[in-house]
Parts: structure tokens; C-alpha cells; sequence
């Protein structure tokens, strides 16, 4: 298949090599020329132009930074230059009323679209082992998803467009607080005298269990390899923690829903961010208590 991948950066580059292992002939489009010569690297078709990139494609696949960009380049470059009837997917993160309104304005231009954000940093888009959820109708879920496959390890049909990235915010936005309720809780173990490890031992079998703490500890050489082990370096960023927490509080006040647990987390997050630490790993916030 023909593929025009659009956002070449951390996670767009590993994603993109991924189609080509599967066999693809991949176009690439970024605007950063260190971005396209490592795509050219991993066997990418390098483009200069995105309407030229999308020229002929079965499918255009894009990993861009937010829903104003994607907005933007879909309505720029991909409608009316990619050929009619091509699939178009975009993995970004981004708000759900513009991954809405670009699925509407794409089928309009006479493309089905999916939103299809990922769960999974830098290193499963490396190794082809993202989750994707995926927001369209049935027939788009059915043509993204072989496309999909060659990127994730698993690939879920989440509801109509928009639908991935409501899946998305919500499971950050619980992620972003359990995190705080996993830092907050070693501290006071710590505090009471309890040894973590055994701390640990106990409540990672107990009620309390939850994701941060058994595969993701904010505390060193407690559980299993983390980020907390290597000084709280890589893994996923506070700063991509907080736009999602962003994401989610906006997509809650248009909803109507009261969201207190996210607010709070929101603002933890915002003023680990003020203080300097955007590029450190999201569970380094338990340095703050
Ligand atoms: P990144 O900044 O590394 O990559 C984005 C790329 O898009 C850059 O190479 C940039 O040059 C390019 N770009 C920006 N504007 C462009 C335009 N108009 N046309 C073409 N290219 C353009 O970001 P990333 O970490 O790869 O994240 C991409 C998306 O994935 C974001 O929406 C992010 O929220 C989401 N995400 C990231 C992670 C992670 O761990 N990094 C995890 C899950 C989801």
C-alpha cells in the first residue's frame, strides 16, 4: 500500500518505520529536516511538499502535535490532493470537537477518517506495540485497522468519530490521578515507617492496586523497572501528562461533567510544569511531596 505519513517526530518516526518493515512504500512529510532524513534513513520516501507526499496514496497517516496543526494541514494539504476515496488516519493527540469536525469536513472532501490517538510512548511506537483506540464509523475502522496492526499490538474500535480521542483523555485523566494517588500514598508509607518494598508487597495485592504502582512505581527499586530507576529520564513527559489533563478538563467543561479528581491532578501537573520539569518523566512529581 501507498502511504503518506505526516509528523515524523518522536513517536511519528518509529510508527512510520514500522509500515515499512510491514511492507508499505511510505511517503514522509515533516517540516523539521532531522525529522524527514531519519524517516529517510529507516526507508521512507522523503517529500518536501505535503500535497506532493499525499499524491497517490491509498492512506495518509498523521502524528502531529495538536488539533490546530491537524486542522491545518488536513484542510491544506490532504483534501483535494490526496486522491478521493484514500483513508485518512490521525494518531495525534488532540481536542475531540476538532477531531470531530475534521472527520466531518474529510467525509465532506469524500474520505472516511478515523482518529486513532495511542496509549504507549516512544518505545512501543518504536517496537510496534501501541494500543490504538479508534474513533469512525464502521467501514473506516475496517479499512484503518490492517494499517494499524502494523504499528500496535492492539487496535479498538472505541464509537464514532471522536471517540478515540474521548477514550483517550479519559484514560489519561484517571492515569494523571492515580499517579498522584500512587506518589502521595509511598510518601506517607514512608512517613508512618513502613518499609516500601513491603508496602508494596501488600498493597499491590490489595485494594489499593492500580497500574501506577504495579508496572509503572514512582518510587526506585520498588516494582518492577521504571522511570524512577533511571532518575525519572524518559518515559512519558509531565508536559504530554498535562496537555492530556488539558485536553480532558476541556472536553469536561463543554460535556458538562464535574471532574474534581482531574482538576486537582491538572493543576499538580501545571505547576510541576512551571517549575521546570515538562521533560521529566510524569511520575517524578512524587520529588514534589
Ligand atoms: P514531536 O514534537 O516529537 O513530533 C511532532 C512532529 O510533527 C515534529 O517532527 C514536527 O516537526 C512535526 N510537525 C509539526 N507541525 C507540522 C506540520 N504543520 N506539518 C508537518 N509536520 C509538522 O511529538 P511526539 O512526541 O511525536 O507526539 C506526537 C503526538 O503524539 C502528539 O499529539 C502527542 O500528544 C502524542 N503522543 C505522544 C506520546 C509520547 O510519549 N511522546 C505518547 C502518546 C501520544
Amino acid at each position: 500500500m501507498k502511504i503518506a505519513f505526516i509528523g515524523l517526530g518522536n513517536m511519528g518516526g518509529g510508527m512510520a518505520a514500522n509500515l515499512v518493515k510491514a511492507g508499505h512504500d511510505v511517503h514522509a512529510f515533516d517540516l523539521a529536516e532531522a525529522a524527514l532524513a531519519r524517516a529517510a534513513e529507516q526507508g521512507c520516501t522523503p517529500f518536501t511538499d505535503a500535497g506532493e507526499a499525499v499524491a497517490g496514496v491509498d492512506a495518509v497517516v498523521s502524528m502531529l502535535p495538536n488539533g490546530k496543526i491537524v486542522d491545518s494541514v488536513y484542510h491544506a494539504s490532504v483534501f483535494g490532493k490526496a486522491p478521493a476515496g484514500a483513508i485518512l488516519l490521525d494518531c495525534s493527540t488532540i481536542d475531540v470537537a476538532t477531531a470531530r469536525k475534521v472527520a466531518e469536513d474529510a467525509q465532506s472532501a469524500g474520505y472516511d477518517m478515523v482518529d486513532a490517538p495511542v496509549s504507549g510512548g516512544i518505545a512501543a511506537a518504536n517496537g510496534g506495540t501501541l494500543t490504538f483506540m479508534v474513533g469512525g464509523s464502521d467501514a473506516a475502522f475496517g479499512r484503518a485497522e490492517p494499517i494499524l496492526q502494523a504499528m500496535g499490538k492492539a487496535v479498538i474500535h472505541a464509537g464514532a468519530a471522536g471517540a478515540g480521542q474521548a477514550a483517550k483523555i479519559c484514560n489519561n485523566m484517571l492515569l494523571g490521578i492515580h499517579m498522584n494517588g500512587t506518589c502521595e500514598t509511598f510518601k506517607l508509607a514512608e512517613r508512618l515507617g513502613l518499609d516500601l518494598q513491603k508496602f508494596y508487597d501488600i498493597a499491590s495485592v490489595s485494594s489499593g492496586q492500580c497500574w501506577s504502582m504495579t508496572s509503572y512505581c514512582p518510587v526506585p527499586g520498588v516494582g518492577p523497572q521504571s522511570p524512577a530507576d533511571n532518575d525519572y529520564q524518559g518515559g512519558f513527559a509531565a508536559a504530554l501528562m498535562l496537555k492530556d489533563l488539558r485536553l480532558a478538563m476541556e472536553a469536561a467543561q463543554t460535556a458538562g461533567a464535574r471532574v474534581p479528581m482531574g482538576e486537582k491532578a491538572k493543576e499538580l501537573y501545571e505547576a510541576y510544569d512551571a517549575a521546570g520539569n515538562g521533560g521529566v518523566d510524569f511520575s517524578g512529581i512524587i520529588r514534589t511531596l
